[in-house]
C-alpha cells in the first residue's frame, strides 16, 4: 500500500469498500484501491476487542464473532458493507450508535509531512473522533479495531409515538431503537428495543403485526405495507425479531435464523 501511494503521490488516490454509498468521492481517472482481500479478524486476549481488516464484510466479521459467542454492540438493518466503508460513513447501527462509536483504533496509510507514505495509528483524542468518519480523506484505512460482547437478546415492543421529542424520550430505556416517521399520519412508528439477558416470548399489544393491524385502519394500506416492507428486511448475522409476541426476547445474535423473518435488528 505504501508503495501504491508513493507512486501516485502526485494522483488521486480513492478507496472503495462494498460500493453502497453512490457518491463522486470514489470516482478518480488515477488509482482506486479495494481491499476486499484484507479482511482478517483477531480478537483479542479479554475478549472485548476485535482487530478487523478494512475490507472485511460486516456479515463475515459477526460470523466470525458468532462463532466465539461473541457480536457487536450494534448492527444496522444491512450487513454487506465492508468494516471501513460502514465506520468512513458513520453508517449507523441499531439505536443512537454507529459502529464507529466502538472504533478503538484504527491503522491508516496515508501521506506523511515529508510527503512519503506512511501507517500511521490512530487511537485516541481528537484524530481518532475524524477518523471515526472520515469519508476517506484521512489516508487508506487498513485496519480497525472495535469493541465486541457476549451476544445478547433484544427485546422489541412497538408502539406509535406522536412526535420525535415522544419518540427520543424512550431511548434512554429503548437504546437500540428505530423508528419511521410516517407519511400521511404524520406520527412515529417506534420498535424500541434494548439488549435482554435472557429468551422470553410473550404475544402482547406490542407486536408488530398488532401495532401496523392499528395502523391499517388509519391509513391506505400500502403505507402499512411499506412499513411491513422495511421491517422484514433480512440480515444475516442480526438478530431478529417475531412476528408473534411482544415484548420478545431473541436468541443470541447470528444464532437464529428463521425461515420467514418479519423485521430484523434496527439499522
Ligand atoms: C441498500 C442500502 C441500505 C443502507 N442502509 C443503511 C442504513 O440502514 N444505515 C446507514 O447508516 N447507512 C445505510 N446505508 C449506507 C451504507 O451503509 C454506507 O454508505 C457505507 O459507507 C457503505 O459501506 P461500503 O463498504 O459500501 O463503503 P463504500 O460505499 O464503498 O465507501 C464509502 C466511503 O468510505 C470510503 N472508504 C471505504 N473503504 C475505505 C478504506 N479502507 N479507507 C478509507 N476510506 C474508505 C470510501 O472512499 C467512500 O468515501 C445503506 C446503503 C445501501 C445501498
Amino acid at each position: 500500500m505504501l508503495r501504491l501511494l508513493n507512486e501516485h503521490h502526485d494522483g488521486t488516490v480513492r478507496v472503495v469498500g462494498a460500493g453502497h454509498s453512490w457518491n463522486p468521492g470514489i470516482e478518480t481517472p488515477d488509482a482506486l484501491v479495494d481491499l476486499r482481500h484484507l479482511r482478517h479478524v483477531r480478537v483479542h486476549e479479554g475478549r472485548t476487542r476485535v482487530t478487523v481488516g478494512a475490507g472485511c464484510r460486516i456479515g463475515a466479521l459477526l460470523k466470525h464473532l458468532t462463532r466465539r459467542g461473541l457480536t457487536l454492540p450494534s448492527i444496522g438493518l444491512i450487513d454487506r458493507q465492508t468494516v471501513a466503508g460502514a465506520v468512513a460513513t458513520g453508517t449507523h447501527g441499531s439505536g443512537r450508535h454507529s459502529m464507529s462509536h466502538y472504533v478503538q483504533s484504527m491503522r491508516i496509510a496515508c501521506y506523511g509531512a515529508n510527503g512519503d507514505a506512511r501507517v500511521l495509528t490512530v487511537d485516541s483524542g481528537p484524530m481518532l473522533r475524524a477518523a471515526r468518519c472520515s469519508v476517506g480523506a484521512l489516508g487508506v484505512v487498513l485496519e480497525v479495531t472495535l469493541a465486541c460482547v457476549p451476544q445478547y437478546y433484544v427485546r422489541e415492543r412497538c408502539a406509535w409515538r406522536p412526535g420525535l421529542d415522544a419518540v427520543l424520550e424512550k431511548e434512554r430505556d429503548a437504546p437500540l431503537q428505530q423508528f419511521y416517521l410516517v407519511p400521511h399520519a404524520w406520527r412515529y412508528l417506534a420498535q424500541e428495543r434494548s439488549a435482554a439477558e435472557e429468551n422470553r416470548r410473550r404475544g402482547g399489544r406490542g407486536s408488530l403485526p398488532r401495532v401496523l393491524a392499528d395502523h391499517d385502519r388509519r391509513a391506505p394500506p400500502c403505507v402499512t405495507e411499506v412499513l411491513r416492507l422495511a421491517a422484514a428486511q433480512p440480515s444475516p448475522g442480526a438478530p431478529r425479531v417475531s412476528a408473534h409476541s411482544a415484548p420478545v426476547h431473541l436468541p443470541p445474535v447470528a444464532r437464529h435464523r428463521p425461515q420467514r423473518p418479519s423485521a430484523s435488528h434496527a439499522s
